[in-house]
């Protein structure tokens, strides 16, 4: 029932291929970020059809292995910094391109929408910050805060994004894991008050 040419085939197909790509739980979060992305499209006038498609293709790569990652990275001519980094930013980032060259979209805001999904970035679109909070909020997420930031989510999506970067951020710190440049920058722009 897609009908706006983002990709070639119907919400079905795209299904089939998203599922034939993941393990089983894996695939469940994706229809959910999907249901949580297509709320929030209706709820701030964004294209539900570029919602469920740049939902159902965000985590498209994240069962790839490291070798095929690095291989995308060198053929596309993608940053080699990313070499040095690992599956949480491959995914998205290298994952924009597996999903360009696999399932042929190629319309940039979807794609960016999946690049942005895990870091964020200092400047998101509205698609980029429903994929984002989709993630963070959808119904299987259970930590200590998803009520309330599933609750924020629908009153107030910047609000939203902000509260989902500093949680992230502080999850991180607390855990000792390193933090990727991206999500300082995020930070600063969407937490930091000076
Ligand atoms: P998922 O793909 O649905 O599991 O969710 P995300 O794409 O949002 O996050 C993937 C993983 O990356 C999660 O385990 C995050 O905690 C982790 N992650 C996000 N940002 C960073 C970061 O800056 N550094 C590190 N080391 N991990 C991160
Ligand atoms: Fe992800
Ligand atoms: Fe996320
Ligand atoms: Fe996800």
């Amino acid at each position: 029932e897609y009908s706006a040419g983002f990709y070639a085939g119907s919400r079905q197909d795209l299904l089939a291929a998203v599922k034939k790509s993941l393990s089983q739980h894996r695939f469940e979060h994706v229809v959910r970020v999907e249901q949580a992305a297509v709320k929030l499209a209706q709820l701030n006038d964004v294209s539900v059809e570029k919602a469920s498609i740049a939902a159902l293709c965000h985590d498209y790569a994240k069962e790839r292995s490291a070798e095929e990652f690095k291989a995308v990275i060198k053929r596309a001519n993608l940053d080699p910094d990313l070499l040095n980094w690992g599956n949480f930013i491959w995914h998205g980032v290298v994952g924009a391109q597996i999903v360009h060259d696999e399932l042929q979209i190629t319309d940039q805001e979807i794609l960016n929408a999946i690049v942005r999904h895990t870091v964020g970035a200092p400047e998101m679109t509205k698609l980029d910050q429903i994929i984002y909070v989709a993630d963070f909020v959808e119904d299987g997420r259970d930590f200590p805060d998803a009520q309330i930031a599933r609750s924020l989510a629908y009153a107030d999506l910047k609000a939203a994004v902000t509260f989902e970067t500093k949680h992230t951020l502080e999850y991180l710190l607390s855990s000792n894991r390193t933090i990727y440049p991206t999500a300082i920058l995020t930070y600063n722009a969407w937490v930091a008050g000076n």
